[in-house]
């Protein structure tokens, strides 16, 4: 029976792999690294992902540094995979759960499927960006998203015939997860949103959260939209705002991190969404919402370009929301598709996994003998 380990280790992973493993059916093997640790950020989405009671394969490797989280992941899957061999191994995005056991798959000779190929911020800053670069030096079957992140795979060099655009599968990740009306309507009164006109927020990447004055500062400028904030607060956020005992303005509603389907009925119902997240610049193309990206760089210029979203930094938020907010670019955006897919990515995902296996168990051609015997080579006589 075909075999294919599905892996993941954090909340946006197995937000998009869910439609992935479903796509495969029986022959998904889901794999969860434990690399985001905290129980309740991951509970909810192995839920979502038809995979409830899946228990980390590698316990203790969440929380720590990244050196040591990539060498025992990569030791952890080559011995899981050493005992248990799965016909391929499917990745997802950039982190070091997707490098660690994109490396672990291709060392043992075993085809590895990367989903999301292609993204590049080229800002060798970010962690991610580093993660990317490995796992397409290693990937056999790279999953683009859209034509550009192709494109960026085909100018380093990558075989056009590994390269294929798919789409992104949070693209029917998110169509499967709206909420009804009725869903929504309660969804709102459990947060106690009693305001229609709210802005919803998150903020969790090191270059925000870790550092105290810029997320002072960013908090501030929340508060100074003039609605009503909501922040589902990342554990990472919530450490820093303890440790150095940060002020959260008073306009700034802070909640615990929501499942899925209560996040994106929040994103659905708000105003505007400010977030640094990767993922909810996808999302926001699918549901139509204007989004104030806090970073320095992105990797999903796509976001952008097709005008659902604007890159700010702490000092500009005020100004991106104005921008977004005119009602005539908003009109736009409701007609405008998202540029990630058309919802059909972890199908197409699916069927190239099952291509790559046959391609790879299919018994080698025989090497024709040339007619000719190659010159033997000579070398340069010493003078
Ligand atoms: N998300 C969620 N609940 C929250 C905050 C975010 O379900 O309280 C979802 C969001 O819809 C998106 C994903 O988490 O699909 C993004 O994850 P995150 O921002 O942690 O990671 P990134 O995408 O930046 O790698």
């Amino acid at each position: 029976m075909t075999a294919v380990a599905v892996v993941f280790g954090t909340r946006p992973e197995i937000i998009k792999l869910g439609p992935v493993i479903a796509a495969l059916g029986p022959a998904a093997r889901p794999v969860f690294t434990g690399q985001h640790y905290d129980a309740a950020l991951v509970a909810t989405f192995l839920s979502v992902a038809g995979v409830p009671d899946l228990k980390p394969a590698l316990p203790g490797i969440g929380g720590t540094g990244r050196a040591d989280q990539l060498s025992l992941m990569l030791t952890g899957l080559t011995g899981l995979w050493r005992e248990d061999r799965p016909d391929a191994v499917i990745v997802q995005g950039d982190t070091n759960t997707a490098n660690a056991a994109a490396q672990a798959a291709h060392y043992l000779g075993i085809p590895v499927v990367h989903v999301e190929a292609g993204l590049r911020s080229f800002d060798r800053n970010m962690p991610e960006e580093i993660n990317r670069l490995v796992i397409s030096a290693v990937a056999d079957v790279h999953c683009a998203a859209t034509d550009e992140n192709a494109e960026f795979l085909l100018r380093a060099g990558t075989p056009a015939s590994s390269v294929h655009v798919t789409g992104n599968p949070i693209v029917e990740a998110t169509r499967a997860m709206l909420p009804t009306e009725l869903e929504r309507r309660r969804i709102l009164a459990e947060t106690g949103l009693t305001d229609p006109d709210f802005v919803l927020a998150t903020i969790h990447r090191p270059e925000n959260a870790d550092d105290p004055a810029r997320l002072a500062l960013i908090l501030s400028q929340l508060a100074a939209l003039g609605h009503p904030v909501v922040l589902p607060l990342h554990p990472r956020t919530r450490q820093t705002i303890t440790r150095y005992g940060v002020r959260v303005p008073s306009g700034i509603t802070v909640i615990d991190p929501l499942d899925h389907g209560r996040f994106l009925a929040l994103a659905c119902s708000a105003t505007l969404i400010v977030s640094d997240s990767g993922g909810v610049q996808e999302e926001v193309t699918v549901i139509g919402k204007p989004l104030v990206v806090v970073r320095n760089s992105t990797e999903r210029p796509e976001a952008m370009r097709a005008g659902f979203a604007l890159l700010a930094q702490p000092e500009t938020i005020l100004e991106a929301a104005q921008r977004l907010l005119d009602p005539a670019h908003l009109a736009r955006l409701a007609q405008t598709p998202s540029p990630f897919g058309d919802g059909q990515a972890a199908t197409r995902i699916a069927t190239l996994t099952l291509a790559a296996i046959r391609t790879a168990t299919a018994p080698s051609p025989v090497t024709a003998v040339p007619s000719q015997a190659t010159p033997p080579v000579t070398f340069l006589q010493a003078a």
